[in-house]
């Protein structure tokens, strides 16, 4: 018998052989294989002991149901050994590491949970008095301080429920802006870089605008030549969606010049601020002429999203666009001295203008979960403490980039911000980037985001966050070091991975081609008896 470091028996080598090893039930180690509850069992049962229904008569006239109503019939814990099988198939921020680039992982503290559950947050009604959540409003109005104060501009409208919601938020408001001026035609080009996230073009595409893309040059930023020479012609420009720190992981470091250029051809500033991470404390985006900013609070203030939600994207806007932030607003009502926060939600129109403001973008205010959820992230770190978010995040990302650049090919040349990007240039013909990231299962992780952005080829992009210690980043790297060599010498078994996941790999085009969106039984007649 061998021994571990510890004294612990270990199993000899020879029983590690890389067979792989098929089970009569499916079942791998201590994970159960699990059917799709449609699959799993009897349909003409049930979990509950109902008395049977005394005599026959039927009140339903002729409208009582011939065949069974399809739903699974499963014992109580049945149906929780389901549910819990199935959370243990699911990858999480609270198990590892979570190397999605843009998306911004991080570790969501607990105390974060706690204050969103509190009853006076968590079970209140949009449609109560305003009188009587004084304290949940009053939390909003500090929460939009913070952003006003981090991001150095005018206002900010909270209630986008997401990062591409706010992106509209804000799009609508330049395009209500533009149409205040009473220009004969209206402004619509936006010009977007190759390298923007995708809601980016769709976004402008869905408020009306053309999209114009923007080359990037060489070192992974906007294409300054490209950009002027897209401004030749500037009647018809609306405005710039920009990210930065762009989907490179790099800092546009001539954003200052470009805003300025985009005003003087009578456009807008749209800085999609998803990755706010980077430089939230270090840098004020009012500082650097943005005009709209939308912000990720599911990203750079903790909760990280999956599965569509919960999220919120507050957007910050300037002077110039404020008076076209949707309703409602959030006021003192001085009307009767009490000086009670209220929301006003009639919709004026703009002063020296018949334009108004494009109006309501939901139903009531926001998601008050994640505004608590932000507010206590922030006020837990405190301004000091969130310089240092950013500063660890980039510390962390280069790290990364440093401790793999000898294996990997980093796409752009020297430091990079929040996150590390590589290319595929390193792997051997017939190795790509999707077997790198299927690897990557089977050592325990998450995949890194993968071919995006657009502008590099095979991408790669790691964002670590500020929260994982260097033992971890170290545990990580180790793993993608050992699949970046195996991939560097064309290791053909890299193609069948991941072999240890409850699925194998998948065929994804014929997924993304030809979804199978509904489940059809076996065997019909066995569902139709009751
Ligand atoms: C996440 C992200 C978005 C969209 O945000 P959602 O909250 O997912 O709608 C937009 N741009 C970038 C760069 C992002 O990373």
């Amino acid at each position: 018998m061998t021994m571990n470091t510890q004294g612990r028996p270990t199993a000899p080598a020879s029983a590690m052989a890389s067979v792989e090893v098929e089970t009569v039930s499916g079942s791998k180690g201590l994970l159960q294989h699990e059917p799709l509850i449609f699959e799993m069992d009897r349909w003409n049962a049930t979990g509950v002991d109902l008395p049977k229904t005394k005599g026959k008569t039927s009140r339903l006239g002729g409208l009582s149901r011939k065949a069974a109503v399809e739903l699974p019939g499963l014992s109580e814990p049945e149906t929780v050994r389901h549910y819990v099988r199935l959370s243990q198939k699911n990858y999480a921020i609270d198990l590892g590491l979570f190397p999605l680039g843009s998306c911004t992982m991080k570790h969501n503290p607990r105390l974060n949970e706690k204050m969103a559950r509190l009853p006076g947050f968590a079970d209140i009604h949009p449609l109560q008095p305003a009188r009587s959540v004084q304290g949940a409003m009053e939390l909003i109005r500090e929460l939009e301080d913070w952003l006003l104060k981090l991001t150095n501009m005018h206002s900010v409208a909270m209630s986008p429920k997401a990062g591409a919601h706010g992106e509209y938020c804000g799009m609508m408001a330049i395009r209500q802006a533009l149409l205040a001026r009473g220009e004969a035609e209206p402004r619509k080009r936006v010009l977007v870089p190759a390298s923007a996230h995708g809601t980016n073009p769709a976004t402008a595409a869905q408020c009306g605008f053309i999209v114009d893309e923007i080359s990037a040059d060489k070192r992974g930023r906007v294409d300054m030549a490209a950009f002027k020479s897209k401004l030749e012609k500037s009647d018809d420009i609306a405005g710039i969606m920009l990210t930065n720190p762009n989907t490179c992981g790099l800092f546009e470091t001539d954003i200052k010049e470009i805003a300025d250029l985009i005003h003087e051809a009578g456009g807008y500033f749209y800085c999609d601020g998803a990755n706010f991470n980077a430089i939230v404390g270090r840098v004020r985006p009012g500082d650097l002429g943005i005009d709209a900013m939308h912000i990720n609070l599911h990203k750079t203030f903790s909760t990280p999203h999956g599965g569509g939600g919960p999220g919120s994207g507050p957007t910050v806007l300037s002077e110039a666009l404020s008076p076209y932030a949707p309703w409602p607003v959030m006021v003192e009502d001085t009307s009767d001295g009490s000086g009670l926060l209220t929301y006003a939600d009639h919709a004026g129109d703009v002063e020296g203008s018949d334009i108004e403001p494009f109006g309501r973008l939901t139903a009531f205010q926001g998601q008050m979960g994640m505004f608590v959820r932000a507010l206590s992230y922030m006020m837990s770190h405190g301004a000091d403490g969130l310089k240092q978010v950013a500063e660890d995040a980039v510390l962390n990302a280069n790290y990364i980039q440093a401790r793999l650049k000898h294996i990997m090919t980093p796409a752009f040349e020297g430091f990079c911000m929040h996150e590390a990007l590589f290319s595929d240039k390193f792997t051997a013909d017939g190795t790509e980037t999707i077997d790198i990231a299927k690897a990557l299962i089977d050592e325990g992780y998450h995949p890194m985001t993968m071919y995006f952005p657009l502008v590099v080829h095979g991408a790669m992009l790691i964002e670590p966050t500020e929260t994982e210690s260097k033992g971890e980043l170290d545990r990580f790297c180790n793993a993608l070091e050992a699949i970046a060599k195996r991939a560097a010498e064309g290791d053909e078994s890299l193609k069948g991975a991941p072999y240890l996941a409850p699925m194998r790999r998948l065929d994804e085009t014929q997924a993304a081609r030809k979804p199978v969106l509904k489940w059809v039984p076996d065997n019909p007649q066995s569902v139709a008896a009751e």
